[in-house]
């Protein structure tokens, strides 16, 4: 099923999984899926090579699977700024014979070390590109602060809109803590005439490497109340897995509230918190 049609039912909740590293084996990220699967998400995503990791190779396989072993929607992730109009077109052939039927249409960061292919400037480019090329339903990113490279949001809003001229029918966000921030960004973006449906993207913390990581590679900001339970419980594992699964569950519990289009969840393949998130929320996923 096509994303698109999903948000005409109800409030649509998604989750997103990386695949391990080239040498890693794929055994732990199934048992994920079928934990997954539990929660009955309305889609699984499945990234290609995000942060820096060298996963790609997996990424249609396990999106295959999802769709056919687990019977769950799922979005395959590809960035293009590394790839040219051929690599694409294999892949989308491969796609195709795998039944997959959504794809998360991505520029990529820019590695300062491999010279980008220059057949995919933005990822407009590789959304025209796809929608001229097959029948698939086409998700962008976007950023309720603003992308890291842009010099404003209005500069990034105003760019937003071509990515989804271009033929993007839904957009997932980055990861933001601040919901007032999303609030705004949803202001701006409607005033432009962006009238897909937009899905929050929620990131529970729960370690604070991870989350100094992710703050470097996307530049979201940390609410007071949320640096408190960083500091308060770093160095009490179980104590901040808790107050960020909490965190994220006040963050989702709002955005509901206000009647966003649904809820995307980055669980960084850890299944326990994606099922204590929907054990909180599940009765206000109504449309
Ligand atoms: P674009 O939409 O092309 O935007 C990139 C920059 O160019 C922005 O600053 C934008 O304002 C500017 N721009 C866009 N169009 C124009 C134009 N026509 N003229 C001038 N400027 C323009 N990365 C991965 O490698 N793998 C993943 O699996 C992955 N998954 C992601 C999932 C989500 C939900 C999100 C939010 C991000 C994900 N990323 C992933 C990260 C993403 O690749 C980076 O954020 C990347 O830097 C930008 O990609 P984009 O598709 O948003 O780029």
């Amino acid at each position: 099923m096509k994303t698109r049609d999903m948000f005409k039912r109800k409030k649509v909740l998604s989750f997103e999984i990386f695949p391990p590293k080239r040498t890693g084996s794929l055994d732990s990220i199934f048992e994920t899926i079928a934990e997954l699967k539990d929660i009955n998400p309305d889609f699984i995503g499945v990234t290609y090579g995000a942060a820096g990791s060298d996963n790609k190779h997996h990424t249609f396989s396990i999106a295959a699977n999802v769709k056919k072993t687990y019977g769950i929607e799922s979005v395959a992730h590809l960035p293009c700024i590394n790839l040219t109009k051929e690599d694409v077109l294999e892949m989308l052939r491969d796609l195709k014979d795998e039944g997959i039927e959504n794809i998360l249409a991505l520029r990529g960061d820019i590695n300062p070390d491999v010279e980008p292919k220059n057949d995919f400037k933005y990822a407009s480019d590789l959304i025209s590109f796809i929608k001229k090329h097959g029948d698939f339903n086409i998700i962008g990113a976007c950023y309720p602060e603003g992308h890291m490279e842009s010099p404003s949001i209005a500069e990034d809003i105003k760019n937003l809109k071509i990515k989804v001229d271009a033929g993007t029918d839904h957009l997932i966000s980055q990861l933001f803590f601040d919901n007032d921030l999303f609030y705004s960004f949803l202001e701006r973006a409607e005033l432009a005439g962006i009238n897909v449906p937009i899905q929050p993207g929620i990131m529970p913390v729960i370690n604070k490497r991870q989350i100094e990581k992710m703050i470097t590679l996307c530049g979201a900001s940390l609410p007071k109340k949320f640096l408190a339970i960083m500091d308060k419980y770093e160095h009490n594992p179980e104590a901040l897995r808790d107050a960020g699964i909490a965190y994220a569950i006040d963050q989702i519990v709002d955005l509901l509230a206000q009647g966003v289009d649904g809820i995307h969840i980055y669980t960084m393949n850890n299944s326990y918190i994606a099922y204590k998130i929907y054990e909180a929320i599940s009765s206000l996923l109504v449309a």
